[in-house]
Parts: structure tokens; C-alpha cells; sequence
């Protein structure tokens, strides 16, 4: 506030004469304008303080049956932000101490004011408060985004918790981080980084419930919260959620608008989020646990190929922190013929033949069945233990392909995946080529699906392994394409023979045209670039038919055929190579439907 602007002053004073006096000591004041408003109830004080419009509240100490120092405590944020200066009749050193310690500016005696302290006093009170705000927000907020930083963060959600837990109420907590950053920042230079977190802020506090704040507050309830941890880490608190649906939902929101592309400095710029989820009472009820276990769920995600949200599992939680356990059963289900591969069938669209079969891992636990690879594969990345696994998938496909092809039968390439963190030791194409040469298998019947963060890694490095695994034969195809930035831009410096556009895409088509355009470009350059463009997790006939309408080269996916057990890949590959495979017969079903 400038100088000479003008002072607006709340009086609370359930004395009319009060009243008339202080105005008339304010109207002698010459340096400064003043308008004072005055109320003389307590309830009505409550109502006039939230409008939000004064700068200094004057509250008598003695309100009937309540005092001036009970209002204090029902301000709650309001005391933090406007200056309080306690009026009294009498001097009185213990009213003045608690009034100090409530947070007051100052004490003052009616019968004592005159207009030079009075103005002195609300200057100080200002100024002070000024002060105590400025110090407030260095400690409390993030300089860049303006978002509560992880400290207040930490702070409102103890509060949130205490309230949830006295008033049996539900509570999320979500931790988000951003898909790529550090490729903005390492691509687009620190700036640009810095203007996106600004955005991403900004965006998010455009989601979270805007209550009123002030409203909510003189309750004393908790309100939802973002707040930027550091780097491109945010922190959500939903404080009412009604059913855990509900922060479904909310996460949902998120991911569709930090997928929107941001346009900064002449960049566009497109990020994903990966969001875990812990809740309480289901997870814990403590401030700290919940935030490391919605870590723990967002890592999940990112490992599950990102750009999505997951709760965290009491189960997940508990494997993260017994990291032996982990160790100990997967090591174990190795050595104990644990896993297995499905194999899924691919087709082409045009001609309804098969072109391949993609080796998905499973793991037959003895206590749990059959355990998805989404439940122990991102433990086996962080836990190191991926290699082994990768291993043994490579072994087991060749394995595989020696014991059909003793029967007779036209051999199809089969698709592995390998994980990036461990391309680099599989970079080595020495080791491949002498696995697979020990079984005598050649490198055309394999192909090696990565996903798409491949991009991050240095391209050059990469690319002379791809290039060396391609020209021993090795098929090259990037997995789940799309969900990662800006990789359309980057697929021209990518030596790779497919893209598997991702299932998200395939799911939404029909629905979203935004999508629609997204797989047809995709198809278009991928094209333009010679590489073949197979579209993967194909439920539907209207999804088989837009891909076929769209030039998209093939297709898996549950319409086809689910992952199979090995048993039942020979019957297919026979049927295959007599008159009327699985694609023909779907090919004929969709000539039915369109
Ligand atoms: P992915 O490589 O993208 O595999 C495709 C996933 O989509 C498979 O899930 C498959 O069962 C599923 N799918 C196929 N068609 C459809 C469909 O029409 N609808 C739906 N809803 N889903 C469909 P799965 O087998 O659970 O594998 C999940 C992910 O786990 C794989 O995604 C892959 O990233 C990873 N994974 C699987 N096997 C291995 C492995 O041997 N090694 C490594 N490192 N990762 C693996
Ligand atoms: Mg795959
Ligand atoms: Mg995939």
C-alpha cells in the first residue's frame, strides 16, 4: 500500500459512544486518510472481516459474552494476513500479553488515545504485518510458482489429517511428476523449464476446488492444496473426497490438461504426468508416509511406461520397503521355473496373414497365481534385477522357437521387450548374437520392442546399437509410441523399423477427434520415414476399421487374439498355414460388419 492511499478500518466495538469517539480521534489524524466502518456484534464482525476489503482490524476486548481475543482465534488465515490492534478500556498487562501472543500488533487504551498514537500504532501494525508476510513467504512458498512449498505443504497436511481423522473424513494425497522434464530442460535450455513448472503450476491450481478460502478457513477446515516440492515435483492434498473415485477423477483432469501443449517462447511443448495416489485411512494416517507412498505409486507409473496415475497398494508399499523380499521371490521364481511367456498374435490388416507374436511375461507365483508383469517388472528395474529377467526371456523365446520349429511348422518372428535401463547391456550386440547363436536361431525371427523414453538417452550412442542390431537382421520397433514428448519431432533421428502406436490412442478413437488426428499423423510421418505402423491393444471393429480406413499397416490386440499360452501357438500356426488363419477369419468378420 502506497503511502497516501487510504486506510480502511474495521471497528468491532459493541459501544456506540466508542465508536463516535475513535472516529472523531481518526478524523483529527493529518497525515493520512482513514474511512473506518463499524460493527458492534461479534457475529457481524465475522461476516464484515471475510469481505476481504480492510487493512486494519480494531477490536474491542470486551464483546459481552465473548472477548476480542476469541475472535482472534476464529480469524485463523485471516490473522496471518490483517493487522489486529486490541482496544480496552482499562490497562490490563495479562490481556495485554495474551493479545501479543494471539498474534495482535498492539494494545491500546480507550481512555488514553490520542490521534498521534493511534496513527502510529496502525502504521506500525501495517508495516509489521507487512514484514511478517514477506518472511512467511520465504519460508512457506515456492519464488518460482508461487505454490506452497514442502514445508507448508507438510504442515496443511497434518492439519487435513488431524481434521479427517476427528471427523472421520477421507483424504488423498497425490504425488505428480512430470514426464521428460529434464529433456525440456536439457533441449530448450533452463528457461523455458523454469516457464513451464510456471504453467504446470497454474494449471493445476486451475483444477484444485476454489472454495472460498477465507470462508472455509474462519471453520477452520482444511482446504485442497497444491504445492511444487522441487524440480518438477508437485504435491496435491484433496481433503473431502467422498469416494476414492473421486481423486480418479481428479487425476484424470490433470493428466488431460498438462497433456494440452504448452506454447512458450515460440516452443511447443508437450509433457506427460505420472501421478501416484495414497489415501487415508486405507494407507496410512500419517503425513509423511502417505506422501512417500504416492512416490512410491508415482515411480510405479513412470516405470509402467508414465503419463497416467496409480494408488498405491498397501501390497506395493509394503515390497518397496522389504526390497530383500523382492529380491529373494523374484531371484527365486527364476531358479524355480516361475515365469512364463504368453504369446500374442500381430496381423497385417491388408492381407489378414500374421506377421508376428509378442512374448509377454508372467509370473505363476505359488501363494498369488498368476502375477502380471505390471505387478513385479518396475520392482525388477529399480531392484536391478531386470537383467536376469530379460535373460531369461530372451533365452526362453529361443528355446521356444528350437522346440516349435521341430514340428514342422512356418516359424513367425517374435517380439521381446527391453526395458531401456537395460538396451545398454543388450547395446552389446556381441551378447545377443551369441545367445541367440547358441540355439541357432536367426536374428530375423526376433524383434526388440523399446519404449519410447528411449529418446532421452543420447541418440547418437543409440542409434549405432540399433543400426548394429539391424544389420544382423534384429527387427527394431518402439513401443507404446505417443505418450512421451514431443517424439514425433524426435522419430526422424531414431533408426528403427516400427512404431506401435499406444493403446490409449486406440482406445479413445471415435470419441476424441484430437486423438484421431494424433494416431493419422503418426501413421503419416511414420510412413513418410519408412517404418511400419502397427497399432497394439485393437478391441473393436469401428477401432479395426478407422485403422484400416487410415493406412495403418497392422494390428494386436484382444479382437484378434489375447496373449495365448504356448501351448495353443502351434494350433494357430498350422491353421495359419493352411487356408483360413486367425487374421483371414477376422478380416472376413470385419468384411461382415463394414
Ligand atoms: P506392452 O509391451 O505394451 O504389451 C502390451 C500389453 O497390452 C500386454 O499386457 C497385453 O496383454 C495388453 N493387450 C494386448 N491387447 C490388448 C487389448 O486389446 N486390450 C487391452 N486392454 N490390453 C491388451 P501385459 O502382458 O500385461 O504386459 C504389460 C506390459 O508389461 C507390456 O506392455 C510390457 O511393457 C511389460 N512386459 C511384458 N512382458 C515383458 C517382458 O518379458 N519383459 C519386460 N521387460 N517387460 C514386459
Ligand atoms: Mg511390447
Ligand atoms: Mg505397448
Amino acid at each position: 500500500m502506497e503511502k497516501n492511499d487510504t486506510i480502511e478500518i474495521l471497528l468491532i466495538d459493541d459501544d456506540e459512544e466508542d465508536y463516535l469517539i475513535i472516529k472523531e480521534i481518526i478524523s483529527q489524524i493529518e497525515y493520512q486518510d482513514y474511512t473506518i466502518q463499524w460493527v458492534s456484534s461479534y457475529e457481524k464482525a465475522l461476516m464484515e472481516m471475510k469481505k476481504g476489503i480492510y487493512h486494519v482490524f480494531l477490536i474491542d476486548y470486551n464483546m459481552g459474552v465473548k472477548t476480542g481475543l476469541d475472535l482472534i482465534d476464529e480469524l485463523g488465515e485471516m490473522n496471518r494476513n490483517i493487522p489486529i490492534i486490541i482496544l480496552t478500556g482499562l490497562d490490563d498487562y495479562k490481556i495485554d500479553t495474551m493479545a501479543m501472543e494471539k498474534g495482535a500488533s498492539d494494545f491500546l487504551c480507550k481512555g488514553k488515545l490520542s490521534p498521534g498514537q493511534l496513527e502510529r500504532s496502525i502504521r506500525y501494525a501495517i508495516e509489521k504485518k507487512k514484514a511478517e508476510k514477506q518472511i512467511f513467504y520465504l519460508a512457506y512458498y515456492d519464488a518460482l510458482t508461487n505454490l506452497p512449498n514442502r514445508i507448508f505443504f507438510t504442515e496443511q497436511l497434518k492439519y487435513a489429517l488431524a481434521y479427517a481423522i476427528r471427523y472421520k473424513r477421507t483424504l488423498a494425497v497425490m504425488f505428480l511428476d512430470l514426464d521428460n522434464f529434464k529433456l525440456v530442460n536439457d533441449s530448450l535450455g533452463h528457461n523455458v523449464g523454469d516457464l513451464l513448472l510456471k504453467e504446470v503450476a497454474q494449471r493445476l491450481c486451475s483444477l484444485i476446488r476454489k472454495d472460498d478460502i477465507i470462508g472455509r478457513n474462519s471453520l477452520k477446515i482444511p482446504i485442497d492444496t497444491v504445492a511444487r516440492l522441487g524440480g518438477d515435483e508437485f504435491t496435491i492434498s484433496l481433503t473431502e473426497i467422498n469416494t476414492y473415485e473421486n481423486a480418479s477423477i481428479v487425476a484424470e483432469r490433470i493428466i488431460k490438461v498438462l497433456n494440452k501443449p504448452f506454447f512458450i517462447e515460440g516452443h511447443e511443448i508437450y509433457t506427460g504426468v505420472s501421478i501416484g495416489i495414497s489415501l487415508y485411512p486405507t494407507d496410512s494416517n500419517d503425513a509423511d508416509t502417505l506422501l512417500k507412498y504416492a512416490d512410491n505409486a508415482m515411480y510405479y507409473v513412470k516405470k509402467m511406461g508414465k503419463n497416467g496415475f496409480q494408488y498405491c497398494q498397501k501390497s506395493m508399499n509394503d515390497d518397496v520397503t522389504d526390497k530383500i523380499h523382492i529380491m529373494k521371490n523374484l531371484r527365486k521364481a527364476g531358479e524355480q521355473n516361475e515365469f512364463l511367456l504368453y504369446y500374442q498374435p500381430k496381423m497385417c490388416i491388408e492381407s489378414g496373414k500374421l506377421i508376428g507374436l509378442e512374448a509377454l511375461i508372467r509370473w505363476n507365483n505359488k501363494e498369488k497365481g498368476i502375477v502380471p508383469p505390471k505387478d513385479f517388472i518396475p520392482f525388477a528395474e529399480k531392484y536391478n534385477l531386470i537383467g536376469f529377467i530379460t535373460d531369461w526371456v530372451i533365452h526362453e523365446v529361443c528355446r521356444q522357437l528350437v522346440e516349435w520349429n521341430r514340428g514342422e511348422i512356418n516359424l513367425l518372428p517374435v517380439s521381446i521387450n527391453v526395458p531401456v535401463i537395460q538396451f545398454k547391456k543388450h547395446g552389446n550386440v556381441k551378447y545377443m548374437k551369441n545367445i541367440i547363436d547358441s540355439y541357432n536361431v536367426r536374428p530375423e525371427l526376433l524383434e526388440l520392442e523399446l519404449t519410447e523414453s528411449i529418446f532421452m538417452d543420447d541418440m547418437k550412442i543409440l542409434n549405432s546399437y540399433l543400426n548394429e542390431f539391424r544389420s544382423m537382421g534384429f527387427h527394431i520397433s518402439i513401443d507404446d509410441f505417443g505418450m512421451g514428448f514431443s517424439s514425433l519431432n524426435q522419430l526422424k533421428h531414431i533408426a528403427c523399423d516400427t512404431l506401435k502406436i499406444d493403446r490409449s490412442f486406440i482406445m479413445s478413437i471415435n470419441e476424441n477427434t484430437a486423438d484421431n488426428i494424433i494416431i493419422n499423423s503418426i501413421i503419416s510421418i511414420g510412413h513418410g520415414l519408412n517404418m511400419e505402423i502397427i497399432a497394439e491393444g485393437v478391441e473393436t471393429g469401428q477401432q479395426f476399421e478407422f485403422l484400416s480406413r487410415n493406412n495403418c499397416d497392422s494390428i494386436q490386440g484382444y479382437l484378434l487374439s489375447p496373449p495365448l499360452p504356448k501351448e495353443k501357438i502351434p494350433g494357430i500356426l498350422k491353421e495359419e498355414a493352411g487356408r483360413e488363419g486367425l487374421g483371414i477369419q477376422l478380416l472376413k468378420k470385419m468384411k461382415g460388419v463394414m
